[in-house]
């Protein structure tokens, strides 16, 4: 969900690229106080201070198909898709997703102590997941920021991996005026800008091909990477002969098992991580006040 453009009230310049990602919805008040006032028989005044501790699930707040009394418009000035409302009963939810993890855990932790209290305006939900669904989450943000058909994709997503591999790396500066990338058989790890171009070393081409492959793949074409649209079949056979299986202990299986194993391999392994989703109920809280007094006069 990515609706709602607004100015951003949290700082979160000090969390490495690809650690948040942002959520944003709409609540119809008028339809929820109908919910609260029709369906639930509540008073209107019971009604107001049920509704300002509602707390929605996660799963409202993030999922990318809206359900009432939530939806998403990129209209300003949408109108409620069940009851027609106008703006002013709508109110925005922002959700903050961060992942866990050492790269991202001093940042969270004064993120969330400098947040205020009052109202329980921000809530912060913690949620255990695993590396895996951290990892796809990444690869489902990129897939909607980026344009596949463009050329600049390629580098793009490149850039994308890498910031996650060395999140300490300034690739802005590193991919100024960037041409191309290559493969590098001169190094063993790691990269290398020369001129306008950017060397990787195989294993790293490799990883960004396989990412570029997952998020461009599509059942009938294969994926789109550095060395054309390649099949599953076909991206497993270079990476066999390239001897990146055999390096990463991936030498036995199917193609199925070769892919799981793949996944896991740049998912940073098995485990377990705490992802934190930070919900901010500020605008939600002074809405339903309006609303409220809207409401009840
Ligand atoms: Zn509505």
């Amino acid at each position: 969900m990515s609706s709602t453009k607004k100015k951003r009230e949290l700082d979160l310049s000090a969390f490495p690229p690809g650690t948040v990602t942002e959520y944003s919805t709409l609540v119809c008040l008028a339809c929820t106080f109908d919910i609260f006032t029709g369906q639930l028989g509540l008073a209107p005044r019971t009604a107001y201070s049920e509704i300002k501790k509602y707390t929605p699930t996660i799963a409202e707040l993030t999922s990318p198909q809206a359900s009432p009394p939530f939806f998403d418009s990129e209209e300003k000035n949408p109108h409620c898709p069940y009851c027609k409302a106008a703006k002013r009963w709508h109110a925005p939810f922002d959700t903050f997703r961060i992942d866990g993890g050492k790269a991202s855990d001093a940042a969270r932790r004064k993120l969330i102590k400098s947040l205020p209290q009052k109202d329980n305006q921000f809530l912060v939900i913690e949620e255990k997941t695993d590396k895996r669904s951290v990892f796809f989450n990444w690869l489902e943000n990129l897939d909607h920021n980026l344009e596949l058909e463009d050329d600049a994709w390629l580098l793009e997503i490149s850039r994308a991996y890498l910031t996650r591999l060395e999140p300490k790396t300034d690739w802005a500066e590193v991919f100024e005026d960037l041409r191309a990338i290559r493969r590098s058989n001169r190094l063993s790890e790691g990269w290398e800008r020369d001129g306008a171009r950017l060397f990787l070393a195989p294993a790293v081409y490799n990883e960004a091909m396989i990412v570029q492959y997952l998020v461009s793949r599509s059942h009938v074409h294969g994926g789109r990477t550095f060395e054309g649209r390649l099949t599953l079949q076909e991206l497993i056979r270079r990476l066999r002969y390239g001897g990146y299986l055999e390096a990463k202990g991936i030498s036995q299986g199917d193609q199925f098992e070769t892919f799981e194993k793949l996944i896991e391999t740049l998912s940073g392994g098995a485990g377990n991580v705490t992802v934190y989703y930070i919900v901010d109920r500020t605008e939600f809280l002074a809405k339903v006040k309006s609303v409220y007094a809207r409401y009840a006069s």
